[in-house]
Protein backbone atom coordinates (compact mmCIF):
# COMPACT_ATOMS: atom_id res chain seq x y z
CA UNK A 1 0.00 0.00 0.00
CA UNK A 2 1.39 3.55 -1.03
CA UNK A 3 1.96 5.47 2.36
CA UNK A 4 2.43 9.28 2.66
CA UNK A 5 5.47 10.29 0.39
CA UNK A 6 3.96 7.74 -2.22
CA UNK A 7 0.53 9.47 -1.88
CA UNK A 8 2.06 12.91 -1.82
CA UNK A 9 4.45 11.90 -4.95
CA UNK A 10 0.38 11.56 -6.49
CA UNK A 11 -1.03 14.68 -5.64
CA UNK A 12 2.13 16.93 -6.53
CA UNK A 13 1.68 15.52 -9.75
CA UNK A 14 -2.21 15.48 -10.22
CA UNK A 15 -1.79 19.05 -9.34
CA UNK A 16 0.00 19.78 -12.22
CA UNK A 17 -1.94 18.04 -14.67
CA UNK A 18 -5.82 17.31 -14.11
CA UNK A 19 -6.83 21.17 -12.40
CA UNK A 20 -9.62 22.94 -13.77
CA UNK A 21 -10.43 20.57 -16.40
CA UNK A 22 -14.22 20.07 -16.91
CA UNK A 23 -15.23 16.19 -16.39
CA UNK A 24 -17.81 15.77 -19.32
CA UNK A 25 -18.73 12.22 -18.46
CA UNK A 26 -18.15 9.51 -16.04
CA UNK A 27 -18.28 5.80 -17.00
CA UNK A 28 -18.72 3.12 -13.89
CA UNK A 29 -17.97 -0.57 -14.58
CA UNK A 30 -17.83 -1.77 -10.85
CA UNK A 31 -20.27 0.15 -8.79
CA UNK A 32 -19.29 -1.38 -5.39
CA UNK A 33 -16.01 0.94 -5.46
CA UNK A 34 -18.48 3.85 -5.93
CA UNK A 35 -19.84 4.23 -2.63
CA UNK A 36 -23.45 5.66 -2.10
CA UNK A 37 -25.35 5.93 -5.54
CA UNK A 38 -23.68 6.40 -8.52
CA UNK A 39 -26.11 8.47 -9.87
CA UNK A 40 -25.33 11.40 -6.82
CA UNK A 41 -21.97 10.43 -7.77
CA UNK A 42 -22.31 11.43 -11.66
CA UNK A 43 -24.35 14.37 -10.51
CA UNK A 44 -21.79 16.15 -8.19
CA UNK A 45 -18.83 15.50 -10.61
CA UNK A 46 -20.21 16.44 -14.12
CA UNK A 47 -19.60 19.45 -15.62
CA UNK A 48 -17.89 19.86 -12.24
CA UNK A 49 -13.76 20.77 -12.10
CA UNK A 50 -11.31 19.51 -9.97
CA UNK A 51 -9.60 22.24 -8.58
CA UNK A 52 -6.94 21.26 -6.40
CA UNK A 53 -5.86 17.78 -5.04
CA UNK A 54 -4.77 17.20 -1.44
CA UNK A 55 -4.14 14.44 1.22
CA UNK A 56 -5.28 13.07 4.43
CA UNK A 57 -3.16 10.73 5.79
CA UNK A 58 -3.20 8.09 2.70
CA UNK A 59 -6.47 9.25 1.02
CA UNK A 60 -6.47 11.58 -1.79
CA UNK A 61 -9.00 14.56 -1.41
CA UNK A 62 -10.66 16.35 -4.30
CA UNK A 63 -11.54 20.15 -3.92
CA UNK A 64 -14.39 20.94 -6.72
CA UNK A 65 -15.01 24.87 -8.56
CA UNK A 66 -19.03 24.68 -7.93
CA UNK A 67 -19.82 22.68 -4.97
CA UNK A 68 -18.70 21.90 -1.63
CA UNK A 69 -18.91 18.19 -1.78
CA UNK A 70 -15.07 16.69 -2.22
CA UNK A 71 -14.25 13.35 -4.24
CA UNK A 72 -12.18 10.94 -1.82
CA UNK A 73 -10.16 8.15 -3.36
CA UNK A 74 -8.33 5.86 -1.20
CA UNK A 75 -5.56 3.47 -3.33
CA UNK A 76 -5.37 0.75 -0.39
CA UNK A 77 -3.60 -2.21 -2.01
CA UNK A 78 -3.28 -2.47 -5.43
CA UNK A 79 -5.63 0.79 -6.49
CA UNK A 80 -3.66 2.93 -9.60
CA UNK A 81 -4.73 6.06 -10.65
CA UNK A 82 -3.66 6.46 -14.54
CA UNK A 83 -4.17 9.81 -16.42
CA UNK A 84 -4.06 9.64 -19.98
CA UNK A 85 -3.64 12.98 -22.49
CA UNK A 86 -2.93 11.79 -25.60
CA UNK A 87 -0.01 10.06 -25.72
CA UNK A 88 1.13 11.01 -22.47
CA UNK A 89 0.43 8.77 -19.38
CA UNK A 90 0.98 10.03 -15.70
CA UNK A 91 0.59 6.36 -13.62
CA UNK A 92 0.38 6.65 -9.79
CA UNK A 93 -0.35 3.51 -7.14
CA UNK A 94 0.38 0.44 -7.94
CA UNK A 95 2.16 -1.05 -11.34
CA UNK A 96 0.05 -3.57 -12.03
CA UNK A 97 -1.62 -3.71 -14.79
CA UNK A 98 0.97 -1.81 -16.78
CA UNK A 99 -0.37 1.69 -17.28
CA UNK A 100 0.25 1.51 -21.51
CA UNK A 101 -1.92 -1.63 -21.33
CA UNK A 102 -5.17 -0.49 -19.35
CA UNK A 103 -5.80 2.10 -20.97
CA UNK A 104 -9.17 1.18 -20.28
CA UNK A 105 -8.61 -2.46 -19.43
CA UNK A 106 -10.38 -5.20 -17.51
CA UNK A 107 -9.46 -3.54 -14.15
CA UNK A 108 -11.00 -0.54 -15.03
CA UNK A 109 -13.78 0.34 -12.80
CA UNK A 110 -14.15 3.50 -13.15
CA UNK A 111 -13.22 6.17 -15.54
CA UNK A 112 -13.37 10.21 -16.00
CA UNK A 113 -13.32 12.33 -19.17
CA UNK A 114 -12.30 15.40 -19.57
CA UNK A 115 -13.90 18.03 -22.00
CA UNK A 116 -10.28 18.34 -23.69
CA UNK A 117 -10.71 14.23 -24.23
CA UNK A 118 -8.38 13.22 -21.39
CA UNK A 119 -9.06 10.34 -19.17
CA UNK A 120 -8.38 9.24 -15.32
CA UNK A 121 -8.55 6.00 -14.92
CA UNK A 122 -9.46 4.26 -11.68
CA UNK A 123 -7.61 1.00 -11.80
CA UNK A 124 -7.89 -2.15 -9.18
CA UNK A 125 -6.97 -5.59 -9.29
CA UNK A 126 -8.04 -6.90 -5.93
CA UNK A 127 -10.97 -4.01 -5.37
CA UNK A 128 -10.54 -3.01 -1.63
CA UNK A 129 -9.79 0.59 -2.94
CA UNK A 130 -12.59 3.22 -3.40
CA UNK A 131 -14.15 6.21 -4.43
CA UNK A 132 -16.59 8.41 -2.51
CA UNK A 133 -18.46 11.85 -3.12
CA UNK A 134 -18.69 13.90 0.51
CA UNK A 135 -20.22 16.76 1.70
CA UNK A 136 -18.17 19.10 4.12
CA UNK A 137 -19.91 17.57 7.09
CA UNK A 138 -18.64 13.76 6.01
CA UNK A 139 -15.16 15.39 5.41
CA UNK A 140 -14.49 16.74 8.68
CA UNK A 141 -15.41 13.50 10.43
CA UNK A 142 -13.50 11.26 7.99
CA UNK A 143 -10.78 13.47 8.65
CA UNK A 144 -11.51 13.67 12.83
CA UNK A 145 -10.58 9.86 12.49
CA UNK A 146 -6.63 10.48 11.21
CA UNK A 147 -4.33 11.62 13.95
CA UNK A 148 -1.99 14.31 13.66
CA UNK A 149 0.03 15.39 10.31
CA UNK A 150 3.34 14.32 10.93
CA UNK A 151 4.61 16.94 8.24
CA UNK A 152 2.36 19.73 9.53
CA UNK A 153 3.07 22.49 12.03
CA UNK A 154 0.92 20.82 14.64
CA UNK A 155 3.41 17.81 14.93
CA UNK A 156 5.21 19.49 17.75
CA UNK A 157 7.63 17.31 20.50
CA UNK A 158 4.98 18.08 22.93
CA UNK A 159 2.49 17.00 20.66
CA UNK A 160 4.30 13.58 20.30
CA UNK A 161 4.93 12.92 24.20
CA UNK A 162 0.87 13.68 24.60
CA UNK A 163 -0.26 11.03 22.28
CA UNK A 164 2.70 8.57 23.52
CA UNK A 165 1.08 8.84 27.12
CA UNK A 166 -0.23 6.30 29.20
CA UNK A 167 0.29 3.77 26.23
CA UNK A 168 2.39 1.08 26.32
CA UNK A 169 1.74 -0.86 22.64
CA UNK A 170 5.27 -1.39 20.72
CA UNK A 171 6.22 1.54 19.39
CA UNK A 172 5.85 0.18 15.99
CA UNK A 173 1.63 -0.57 16.15
CA UNK A 174 1.37 3.27 17.97
CA UNK A 175 3.45 4.12 14.38
CA UNK A 176 1.23 2.18 12.26
CA UNK A 177 -1.74 3.50 13.97
CA UNK A 178 -3.68 6.09 11.74
CA UNK A 179 -5.68 7.75 14.56
CA UNK A 180 -1.93 8.79 16.30
CA UNK A 181 -0.09 9.81 13.58
CA UNK A 182 -1.52 9.68 9.70
CA UNK A 183 0.32 8.37 7.11
CA UNK A 184 2.84 6.12 8.53
CA UNK A 185 2.45 2.14 7.05
CA UNK A 186 5.25 -0.41 7.33
CA UNK A 187 8.61 0.41 5.20
CA UNK A 188 8.47 3.82 6.64
CA UNK A 189 8.05 2.47 10.93
CA UNK A 190 10.83 0.61 10.45
CA UNK A 191 12.82 3.07 8.89
CA UNK A 192 11.99 5.74 11.44
CA UNK A 193 12.67 3.18 14.54
CA UNK A 194 16.39 2.57 12.60
CA UNK A 195 17.10 6.30 12.45
CA UNK A 196 15.90 6.88 16.27
CA UNK A 197 17.77 3.71 16.97
CA UNK A 198 15.00 2.47 18.92
CA UNK A 199 13.67 -1.67 17.87
CA UNK A 200 10.41 -1.71 16.80
CA UNK A 201 9.28 -4.05 19.23
CA UNK A 202 10.40 -1.66 22.53
CA UNK A 203 6.92 -0.82 24.83
CA UNK A 204 6.25 2.74 24.67
CA UNK A 205 6.59 3.09 28.36
CA UNK A 206 10.41 2.35 28.59
CA UNK A 207 11.21 4.78 26.31
CA UNK A 208 13.53 7.25 27.60
CA UNK A 209 12.91 11.22 27.20
CA UNK A 210 16.22 11.25 24.64
CA UNK A 211 14.78 8.16 22.44
CA UNK A 212 10.93 9.68 22.16
CA UNK A 213 12.44 13.04 21.28
CA UNK A 214 15.17 11.15 18.63
CA UNK A 215 11.79 9.20 17.76
CA UNK A 216 9.60 12.68 16.95
CA UNK A 217 13.03 14.06 15.09
CA UNK A 218 13.36 10.66 12.45
CA UNK A 219 9.31 10.72 11.22
CA UNK A 220 9.29 14.01 9.64
CA UNK A 221 12.96 13.54 8.59
CA UNK A 222 12.60 10.08 6.70
CA UNK A 223 8.76 11.39 5.45
CA UNK A 224 10.49 14.68 3.63
CA UNK A 225 13.14 12.67 2.55
CA UNK A 226 11.17 9.98 0.79
CA UNK A 227 9.03 12.56 -0.68
CA UNK A 228 12.28 14.25 -2.00
CA UNK A 229 13.07 11.34 -3.68
CA UNK A 230 9.34 10.47 -4.94
CA UNK A 231 8.60 7.85 -2.61
CA UNK A 232 9.77 4.52 -2.57
CA UNK A 233 9.19 1.21 -4.71
CA UNK A 234 9.71 -2.64 -4.54
CA UNK A 235 7.43 -4.83 -6.43
CA UNK A 236 4.50 -3.25 -5.86
CA UNK A 237 4.56 0.85 -6.15
CA UNK A 238 4.66 3.09 -8.95
CA UNK A 239 4.84 6.84 -8.75
CA UNK A 240 2.06 9.31 -10.43
CA UNK A 241 4.55 9.55 -13.65
CA UNK A 242 4.86 5.49 -13.65
CA UNK A 243 8.38 5.80 -12.39
CA UNK A 244 9.71 4.07 -10.05
CA UNK A 245 10.36 6.19 -6.93
CA UNK A 246 14.13 6.43 -5.89
CA UNK A 247 14.15 6.16 -2.47
CA UNK A 248 14.45 2.74 -2.21
CA UNK A 249 18.38 3.13 -3.06
CA UNK A 250 18.19 5.44 0.54
CA UNK A 251 16.09 2.25 2.62
CA UNK A 252 18.06 1.21 5.73
CA UNK A 253 16.60 -1.41 6.92
CA UNK A 254 13.51 -2.47 4.91
CA UNK A 255 14.42 -4.72 2.49
CA UNK A 256 18.10 -4.43 3.64
CA UNK A 257 18.18 -7.94 5.74
CA UNK A 258 21.36 -9.76 5.52
CA UNK A 259 23.21 -6.33 4.70
CA UNK A 260 25.52 -4.63 6.93
CA UNK A 261 23.55 -2.05 9.14
CA UNK A 262 24.84 1.46 7.91
CA UNK A 263 25.85 2.94 11.06
CA UNK A 264 27.37 0.44 12.95
CA UNK A 265 29.40 -1.15 9.34
CA UNK A 266 29.99 -4.70 10.97
CA UNK A 267 26.59 -6.18 11.45
CA UNK A 268 23.86 -7.47 9.81
CA UNK A 269 20.26 -6.23 9.31
CA UNK A 270 18.29 -9.13 10.72
CA UNK A 271 14.04 -9.84 9.70
CA UNK A 272 12.50 -10.24 12.73
CA UNK A 273 10.70 -14.03 13.90
CA UNK A 274 8.03 -11.92 15.78
CA UNK A 275 5.60 -10.45 13.11
CA UNK A 276 4.15 -6.85 14.70
CA UNK A 277 0.83 -5.55 13.83
CA UNK A 278 1.20 -8.25 11.47
CA UNK A 279 3.87 -7.24 9.42
CA UNK A 280 7.16 -8.64 8.76
CA UNK A 281 9.81 -6.12 10.89
CA UNK A 282 13.33 -5.10 9.97
CA UNK A 283 16.02 -3.87 12.91
CA UNK A 284 19.54 -3.87 13.42
CA UNK A 285 20.15 -6.12 16.81
CA UNK A 286 23.34 -3.83 17.39
CA UNK A 287 22.73 -0.29 17.42
CA UNK A 288 18.22 -0.07 18.14
CA UNK A 289 17.65 -1.02 21.68
ZN1 LIG B 1 23.57 -0.97 13.45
Amino acid sequence: MPELPEVQTIVNDLNKEILNKKITSIKITKSRLVKGSDAKFKKVLIDNKITKVERRGKLLIFRLATTDYRLLIHLKMTGQLIYQIKDKVVAGGHPEPKADECLPCKYTHVYFTFADKSHLYFNDQRTFGYLKVVDEKELEKIKSKFGVEPLSPDFTFEKFKELLKGKNTMIKTFLLDQKHVAGIGNIYADEICWHAKVKPSRRIKTLTLKEKKELWKAIPKVLNDSIKYRGTTFSDYVDAKGKKGNYVSKLKVYGKEGEPCAHCKNVNIEKTKIKISGRGTRVCPNCQK
